[in-house]
């Protein structure tokens, strides 16, 4: 049988004539995901530990990179880094876990799994964009629940949609990036029994939260725990794992890449994982920061602080695009999510910084405000 002909196909030229004659018209409608370039600001954007790595952990770090055999594949497994997980996040020896090149990759593999025609994602909203944009690529619905005007679930609204719905996934981010704050485990609960398919609770920021269901993951058959190295120092890895009954990760496994940790990474994850103590120390360190800089920006006259349980604090401002444009000229790249959506308006978000970093952030506001 023929394909049926397409006319702007056989009359394209150009590449240009190409790609809208056969890219998805959705996927051509998109802006690619920005990443800021610092330049020499201090970097407050991007929800990254400001602490670089002891120099003598950098050199165990280089010996074992070193040692990798660079003309083979990695492992595919990745099991040795899956062993230093389990005891590092004490992850129980009865549930699966499943490797992804930073929690990006594992969000992407889930939604591709579940995305069956017609299904749906249920995400609440704001939260961390890619969500939205992977149910996208993959074809999958996606239904946007508004928080509450303070950033908490709505959950009566959650489950009116679950029930209307019946999302095959739901994703929910505790904490939720951009907003910052923990969602309260009872409304997280709540929709874990009401949802009739899988609830990802993203954990990204579990490390400054002092809460996490990861402990609780065996007591419920639809819950996947979704964790990222990411906020704790080693962005740098990418480097995220999934949490779940070995059912649910046998057939996330299917749908990764073969080789989608590279050795690289999966070297230096092994020595790095082993080291709790840094971790520790500098999760410990931005936490103190955090409380020390949500109390000095809430007295910044116009400033509104919102709760902050992760690595980073979401401020109300009277001119967020101003107060932005005026801190990067003052040498600071924060988040400005003015616009992002309804709920946000006028918001920046800050990553915590060093002590340094956070007191010129400070005498910049200070000067503008
Ligand atoms: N989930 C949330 C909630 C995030 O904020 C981020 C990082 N922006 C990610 C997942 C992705 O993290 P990574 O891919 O670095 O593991």
């Amino acid at each position: 049988m023929n394909a049926p002909r397409n006319e702007a196909l056989a009359t394209a030229r150009n590449a240009a004539d190409y790609v809208a004659a056969v890219v998805r018209p959705e996927v051509r409608a998109l802006t690619a995901y920005h990443v800021a370039d610092p330049g020499d600001l201090i970097k407050l954007d991007a929800n990254e530990s400001p602490f670089p790595l002891p120099e003598a952990l950098r050199a165990k770090v280089a010996a074992a990179v070193a040692a990798v055999p660079f003309h083979r594949y990695p492992d595919g497994g990745a099991d040795g880094v899956i062993a230093a997980l389990r005891a590092a996040a004490g992850i129980p020896a009865a549930l699966g876990v499943l490797l992804g090149n930073g929690s990006d990759e594992l969000i992407e593999v889930i939604t591709c799994a579940l995305a069956r025609p017609g299904a749906a994602m249920l995400v609440p909203e704001p939260t961390f964009v890619m969500y939205r944009m992977n149910a996208l690529y993959a074809g999958m619905r996606c239904v946007g629940v508004p928080l509450a005007a303070d950033f908490t679930l709505d959950v009566d609204a959650m489950l009116a949609a679950i029930a209307r719905e019946r999302p095959a996934l739901v994703f929910l981010a505790s904490p939720n990036n951009p907003t910052g704050n923990r969602f309260r485990t009872a409304d997280v609960l709540r929709i874990l029994r009401a949802a009739p398919g899988l609830v990802v609770v993203d954990e990204a920021y579990a490390a400054y939260a002092g809460e996490s269901l990861l402990a609780r993951v065996a007591e419920f058959p639809n819950l996947l725990v979704l964790r990222t190295v990411s906020k704790i120092g080693m962005a740098a890895l990418r480097l995220g794992y999934a949490v779940a009954a070995p059912e649910w990760i046998a057939q996330l496994n299917k749908v990764r890449q073969p080789y989608n940790l590279n050795a690289l990474t999966q070297a230096a994850a092994q020595v790095l994982l082993a080291e709790r103590a840094v971790v520790d120390g500098q999760v410990a360190a931005i936490v103190a920061e955090r409380g020390r800089l949500a109390a000095a920006l809430a007295r910044i006259p116009g400033v509104e602080v919102f709760p902050a349980h992760a690595n980073f604090v979401l401020v109300r401002l009277p001119d967020a695009p101003a107060w932005f444009a005026r801190l990067a000229a003052a040498g600071i790249l924060v988040k400005n999510l003015h616009g992002a959506h309804p709920l946000l308006a006028q918001c920046l978000r800050i990553t915590i910084g060093t002590p340094a970093e956070n007191d010129a952030l400070l005498s910049a506001l200070e000067t503008i405000a």
